[in-house]
């Protein structure tokens, strides 16, 4: 199976509710999508979204990433040689890890197709349903309470509350929230490096101290902010999860062994797909460190392909996959399904993604 061409489109879908957190508002996800053609006919689906005041990418540079420097360096190559693939897709350009994810996973979408095999298998398998939490925004109190109930009653048993833009008033929202949902439902809560490293150990204490019972608090402090993670870890006894703190392997490597974080939050867009992925899950598996997958704005390709690498790995022990769920409408055929707090991954091959609605195909590369 050749790779013959990479074909380059955008995807625009609207949000049920605008998504608001510490760093932005956004009210549609607006993608770059792409399709690996082969000599065979058969198609690799492949998604990144342009998050960039998270990972520096724009709508422009993941065209070009994968236009003028990807698409050129994988052209004519075997799909069966998929460690020389990734190997040209991380080397012909630094950084750019959301073009690199698309591609990344398109190639692994095909990888298993070509072996007959849905991609959760061929990974390791080790389970065919996840169970996601959902996001909750980050608004005045009564809303994010009503919020907070209406996905208690669509099934969700796991929330994950964004703030971060209020310091001490956090603390009101998540005992408003504890309070509305009752003690059985998993709160978990991100702040997306929103607070100062003393402010987050006082507002987390504050939290223990009130009996919120949170599973974890996301990305307290600033992505380079490396000795206040270390300070906030040491400090309370709520695990910590880093998220924008780590991008890549190398982060893993050194969040892990200095203790920067108790968690680590891996997502595709930041690692640039699934194959720098599995070595972060085979360094905390080796350190017994548990994993979140979480995604950005990603409609169903791209979370599909983390789903797939979530039902794989035991070391990701927690989802935070609620893409789908946030969209307002589903363009796409096939793949794994979500219902509610659900996702139960296809069985027929790859990623299961078979066919796009409503895309706008601009560039064939
Ligand atoms: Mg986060």
């Amino acid at each position: 199976m050749i790779i013959r061409n990479i074909k380059i489109g955008e995807i625009h879908i609207p949000l049920v509710t605008p998504f608001k957190t510490a760093l932005r508002t956004v009210e549609a996800v607006e993608n770059i999508v792409i399709q690996i053609e082969t000599d065979t006919g058969e198609t690799g689906f492949g998604e990144a979204p342009p998050t960039a005041v998270i990972t520096g990418d724009t709508k422009g540079s993941i065209v070009t990433a994968i236009r003028d420097f990807i698409a050129p360096s994988i052209k004519g190559m075997d799909i069966e040689n998929l460690d020389g693939i990734m190997k040209k897709v991380h080397s012909c350009i630094v950084k750019n890890t959301s073009a690199k994810a698309a591609v990344d996973m398109a190639i692994y979408d095909l990888y298993a197709k070509n072996l007959k095999k849905p991609l959760y298998k061929v990974l390791g398998g080790c389970r065919n349903t996840i169970e996601t939490d959902l996001t909750i925004s980050v608004n005045p109190i009564d809303e994010m309470v009503a919020d907070s109930i209406k996905a208690v009653e669509q099934g969700f048993s796991i929330l994950k509350i964004k703030v971060g833009k209020e310091g001490m008033k956090d603390v009101e929202r998540i005992e408003a929230i504890r309070n509305a949902v009752g003690k059985e439902i998993l709160l978990r809560v991100d702040a997306n490096q929103g607070w100062q490293a003393k402010e987050a150990v006082r507002i987390i204490r504050c939290m223990e101290d009130k009996n919120l019972s949170i599973d974890l608090v996301e990305q307290p402090v600033a992505a380079h902010d490396f000795h206040g993670m270390q300070y906030v870890t040491a400090n309370v006894g709520t695990p910590i999860l880093a998220d924008e703190s780590v991008f890549s392997v190398e982060d893993a490597i050194k969040i892990i062994t200095e203790h920067g974080a108790d968690l680590i939050n891996i997502k595709l867009m930041k690692t640039g797909g699934i194959h720098e992925a599995l070595k972060i899950c085979a360094v905390a598996d080796t350190y017994h460190v548990e994993c979140m997958i979480g995604c950005m704005l990603e409609s169903k390709i791209a979370v599909s392909a983390a789903a797939h690498l979530a039902a794989a790995r035991g070391v990701i022990t927690r989802a935070d996959l609620d893409g789908p769920s946030l969209c307002l409408t589903d363009p796409y055929i096939g793949g794994p399904t979500y219902q509610g707090p659900g996702i139960r991954m296809n069985e027929d091959y790859g990623i299961g993604i078979k066919e796009m609605k409503d895309v706008k195909y601009f560039l064939q590369s």
